[in-house]
């Protein structure tokens, strides 16, 4: 049988370009020959096929085999731990990756990089479905870098060879994802709203909106491996944990080399508009266009004061420059997930219902009877916001301080 992965000895000039860029390390010089490919190791990837510049490697790829040939098929989370606790996206993803490995009928790994790593830190992702916690402890690895992180991540994928890695979709885990794919030549898929196992195939399914929120992809990695995707924080629901799991706690070694970086870490100063965290913030309160300027922002920043709630904001909002990026409820903004959203003066386009439409209490405030919001909304008031926001927060005022 022919080998799936051939180089030409008629064309290869020896030149060696493609053994540094195999990800699995699966080709090795050979004197007066073409390298030597090892099939345990080679994936298919196709990493040496586009570097060598005389095309003489090709691979014939069977894409339904290549996930079931692989003999690990573990589904891991990356854990993002922020140096006093770990982003809420943790839990949320390891409640669907045990979903996942439970249709393959395989194993959830936690992947923790931090220093220290006590088991106050381990026994919370246990519990909320990984079976081990892969955890790299290095005083370097104390605060996210992105060099590091993804060298050590890289690396660990190539040796344990994990099926399916997701992260959150928060800016580290956006920024980490992408460094670990490009090296790899892994799928990577961004903002995933839905993620599922193909019976069939094995296959990762990964669901997204495309097309400016019109239509949902679902996209699937058959070639590459790890499938990769990143989620949104409240996104997918938490699952209770189980204090009764058990897993276990699998320290690495790391060579050196691994955590080179090029960038000096100097220190972290948080943006103040990130205080408002949307994320995890109970009751929203959004204000659209029907603002109409900046100042009437107020409106909206006194009922939430009333409500103790964050204050979210649609992007012809921002665009205006009425409030901050960091409002931004939507599609290219925040998603949320709180108790209760209230939508001021918001139409309700879908790119902005993408961010908001699970939240338990939709209540939307505008004048226009047939906008949009009205169908996603439990409560509609149709009204002038300048009239019923006031309204609404002095009663609400009363009420709440009786
Ligand atoms: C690729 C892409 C990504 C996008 N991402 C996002 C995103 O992340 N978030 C987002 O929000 N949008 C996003 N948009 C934009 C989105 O399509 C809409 O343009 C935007 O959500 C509209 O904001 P709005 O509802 O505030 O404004 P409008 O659609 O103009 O609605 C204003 C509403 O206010 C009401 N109103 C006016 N005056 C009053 C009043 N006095 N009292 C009561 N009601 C009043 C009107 O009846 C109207 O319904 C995106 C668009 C694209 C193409």
């Amino acid at each position: 049988m022919k080998p799936p992965i051939r180089i030409d000895p008629e064309i290869c000039t020896q030149c060696g370009a493609c053994i540094p860029v195999c990800p699995f390390a699966a080709m090795s010089e050979r004197p007066g020959e073409p390298p030597a490919i090892d099939l345990e190791k080679c994936t298919l990837c196709g990493a040496c096929a586009q570097t060598c510049p005389v095309e003489a490697i090709t691979i014939e790829k069977k894409e339904k085999t290549v996930a079931a040939s692989q003999d690990d098929q573990d589904v891991w989370v990356y854990a993002e731990w922020n140096g006093k606790e770990f982003q809420h996206v943790t839990f949320e993803l390891l409640g669907k990756a045990r979903e996942l490995a439970d249709k393959l009928n395989q194993r959830v790994g936690a992947i923790l990089f931090a220093h220290p790593i006590t088991d106050a830190m381990t026994r919370p992702l246990i519990e909320a479905g990984a079976d081990y916690v892969l955890a790299a402890d290095h005083p370097d690895l104390a605060a996210y870098q992105d060099e590091r992180y993804a060298q050590v991540l890289r690396h660990l994928s190539a040796a344990h060879k994990p099926a399916v890695i997701l992260y959150g979709a928060t800016t580290i885990g956006r920024s980490l994802a992408a460094r670990v794919a490009v090296p790899l030549r892994a799928g990577l898929t961004a903002d995933c709203t839905g993620l599922d196992i193909e019976p069939e195939t094995n296959l990762l399914l990964q669901t997204r909106p495309a097309f400016g929120g019109n239509i949902m992809a679902c996209i699937k990695t058959p070639n590459a491996r790890p499938q990769m995707a990143t989620v949104r924080p409240k996104v997918m629901k938490q699952r209770p944990g189980d204090p009764t799991r058990q897993g276990k706690v699998l320290l690495q070694t790391l060579h050196d080399a691994l955590l080179y970086s090029k960038a000096r870490r100097i220190g972290f100063e948080p943006q103040n508009a990130f205080k408002v965290n949307l994320a995890d913030a109970d009751i929203i309160v959004s204000g659209g266009r029907g603002l109409q300027k900046a100042e009437n922002f107020a409106l909206i920043r006194e009922l939430a004061d009333v409500l103790g709630a964050a204050v979210g904001a649609s992007r012809a909002a921002v665009d205006a420059d009425w409030i901050p990026y960091a409002h931004q409820v939507g599609q290219t903004g925040k998603t949320v997930c709180p108790k209760i959203y209230i939508a001021v003066g918001i139409s309700g386009q879908i790119q902005h219902l993408a961010g908001m439409q699970s939240s338990d209490i939709i209540v939307a405030i505008n004048r226009d009877p047939d906008a949009p919001i009205f169908k996603h909304a439990s409560f509609g008031i149709v009204g002038d916001l300048f009239q019923v926001v006031p309204l609404l927060t002095r009663e609400l005022k009363k009420l709440l301080t009786k």
